[in-house]
């Protein structure tokens, strides 16, 4: 593994190697971190950090529910991410802020102090390469998500990795590229770290943000997107045998970017490669960056402020 030379923790750049904690640090033992994943485009006017805002945004959001107070501003966090981007030398890259109860204390319930960092680094297609063209083949996995007023799906913690680890490592090891989780309720969830899309006659489904999963910025994104370009989009609930009717289905996310699916359980989904709606929402997204869709919300925010 090759590491990027410098990271920000705590407030300043440090060589990687320096950016450590303690064994004994809270964190550690009981999964009380919250973190980020954005990305860092070229984009025709120089790098562009997409949705900055919005993910620091959600990162506050994720600590809120854990009573975790970062020691920085929103804006601060916002500049740590551009900083470590510029001293990398990077352009195309993805980000990973985290705050992290520290060293301070050994019961569940102690005040520790909260340790942020900011590291970045190259990140290519995040479930392999050629899957934004060719699709992935998905399966259901044999692991739930948590249940609602559980462990909070909204807040995007270290410890629901837990569930996402069960679900991705459990799919690779039957030879699936990525698993497709359901709820408590027995009705679809999302990816193991991506929100989920199915196609019918034309038309985005997608599970609500109400059904336990995280309100993905991507997952958003599209919406949006869709709206706008005629794309009917309905948020409903879906059970699982719907992943077996529809016409197309693909996951996003920050790292998994618009991954169309091309079969499930191994069941072919409609024509068995990525269809007509699912490349254009690939071409709408990718348009942002390439410049043939207008950034009409301001998404792009440039890496040098
Ligand atoms: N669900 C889970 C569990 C995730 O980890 C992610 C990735 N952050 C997503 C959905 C997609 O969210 P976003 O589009 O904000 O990256």
């Amino acid at each position: 593994m090759h590491y990027p030379e410098w990271i920000w923790h705590n407030g300043s750049i440090k060589p990687w190697a320096e950016a450590t904690t303690h064994v004994m640090s809270h964190a550690l033992h009981y999964g009380s971190s919250v973190f980020e994943g954005i990305r860092c485009y070229e984009t025709p006017n120089g790098p562009a950090i997409f949705r900055l805002t919005d993910h620091n945004r959600r990162l506050f959001a994720s600590a809120r529910i854990y009573d975790m107070v970062l020691p920085y501003s929103l804006e601060e966090i916002n500049a740590a991410c551009r900083e470590v981007i510029l001293r990398n030398g990077l352009t195309r890259a993805y980000l990973r802020p985290l705050a992290y109860r520290g060293l301070g204390g050994f019961g569940l319930s102690a005040e520790t102090p909260i340790d942020v960092s900011v590291a970045s680094w190259f990140m290519g297609p995040y479930l392999g390469e050629g899957v934004l063209e060719q699709g992935i083949d998905a399966c259901v996995s044999s692991w739930q998500r948590f249940a609602p007023n559980t462990i909070p799906a909204g807040a995007k913690a270290g410890g629901n990795y837990l569930s996402g680890q069960l679900i991705a490592r459990e799919a690779r090891r039957l030879g699936f590229g990525e698993g497709i989780a359901l709820a408590s309720t027995g009705l679809l969830s999302e990816g193991a770290g991506e929100n989920l899309f199915l196609v019918f006659e034309g038309a985005l489904h997608t599970t609500p943000i109400s059904a336990a999963l995280l309100n993905g910025i991507t997952r958003n994104t599209i919406i949006s997107l869709a709206r706008d370009a005629g794309i009917p989009v309905v948020e409903r609930d879906l059970p699982r045998e719907y992943l077996y009717l529809c016409d197309e289905l693909f996951m996003c996310g920050t790292a998994a970017e618009i991954t169309p699916i091309r079969s499930v359980d191994g069941r072919q989904v409609g024509a068995g490669k990525p269809g007509p709606v699912t490349r254009r929402i690939q071409e709408l997204f990718f348009g942002l960056f390439e410049g043939g869709t207008p950034d009409r919300y301001g998404w792009l925010e440039p890496l040098e402020g």
